[in-house]
């Protein structure tokens, strides 16, 4: 998968950051043991020195040498007693030693395979979230939570189709509460109908929230920005042809769309949207898809074919109640 310079950029950023910090906690936990242990400074600038000379035999070819044997023995001992004194003092070795996100590449993303350097699986998920991310309308951060959902705000009364606003949207609460459960890559679609301000964004983001905790790659987007970007990356003149963001839609596990048939219809609107979902549905993979449009708009914004596809790929949520926000 090819990633724009701007994700390689950040993904980096993030990966140096992990290894630096993992480096940084170890030099303060190192200093503080030497404050309380001093001995162990003085073990360890030993070791250090043994080690240089070791280096030196063996750059001179003598790497059997009866010096190279003794500085060994010396060098056991020593860390022999470096060990007993950590454990003493209710420590360990390993408190010297950096604790690093990943332990296969030690936070710098390359490994050594088979006398080729390879990204390591750690760097690959950054890349795969960073692109996400980036082409996600919001941040991690600012997205809702299943916590923050108030039911009391739908009214308990029948409305004039005498169904209880309240009694619905709880079910679709556990619904969504039990999907970001559940949750798989193979899971099953969702297309959440009804109203503007009824809370299809809130539960959305609640569930892309819980699944980016689990390490879910999600991306969230609304259908203007969407079609927007597709656009600029298809169209302009000067494209390099290193965005991706049509990969990114189709690989990450799971896809969010919000105001689904709000983008302005053209008929390259119109098969890029066929070309997403198409997509998603022949490799089982799930999306969400949000609208307050009904099926007969749907249709005659994209076609009968097309929504009766999609449709019937999906679980259907039909929110009610009057907008929360008034
Ligand atoms: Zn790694």
């Amino acid at each position: 998968m090819s990633y724009s310079k701007e994700t390689v950029k950040i993904a980096k950023e993030k990966l140096s950051d992990r290894r630096m910090s993992a480096i940084h906690y170890a030099d303060l936990r190192r200093e503080q043991l030497y404050k309380k242990i001093p001995r162990i400074s003085e073990i360890e600038s030993e070791l250090s020195e043994i080690g240089a000379k070791v280096s030196l035999c063996i750059l001179k070819g003598d790497r059997g040498s009866e010096e190279v044997a003794a500085l060994s023995q010396r060098s056991l001992k020593l860390q022999e007693e470096e060990n007993n004194l950590l454990y003493q003092h209710g420590s360990s070795p390993e408190a010297l030693l950096p604790h690093f996100t990943c332990e296969k590449c030690c936070d710098t993303g390359y490994l050594e395979f088979e006398g080729k350097t390879v990204l390591c699986d750690c760097y690959k998920k950054l890349l795969t979230d960073t692109a996400c991310e980036q082409l996600s309308a919001v941040s991690p951060l600012k997205l809702s939570t299943f916590e923050a959902f108030k039911l009391d705000k739908y009214s308990s009364y029948p409305d004039a189709q005498g169904k209880i606003p309240r009694d619905r949207m709880s079910k679709i609460f556990n619904y969504c509460r039990n999907y970001a459960d559940s949750f798989s890559p193979n899971a099953k679609s969702i297309l959440m109908r009804g109203a503007t301000g009824l809370g299809k964004t809130h539960l959305s983001l609640a569930i892309a929230n819980d699944l980016l905790k689990k390490g879910f790659s999600v991306v969230y987007v609304s259908a203007p920005d969407i079609i927007h970007k597709l656009e600029k990356e298809h169209f302009s003149g000067d494209y390099t042809g290193e965005e991706d963001s049509f990969k990114t839609l189709i690989d990450c596990d799971l896809l969010i769309v919000d105001d689904l048939g709000t983008e302005f219809k053209t008929p390259f609107s119109v098969s890029s949207m066929y070309n997403i979902f198409n997509t998603r549905i022949l490799v089982d993979k799930p999306m969400i898809m949000n609208t307050n449009l009904s099926v007969s708009d749907l249709e005659e914004t994209y076609s009968q074919r097309f929504v009766s596809r999609v449709m019937g790929s999906c679980d259907k949520l039909d929110f009610i109640g009057t907008d929360l926000r008034a």
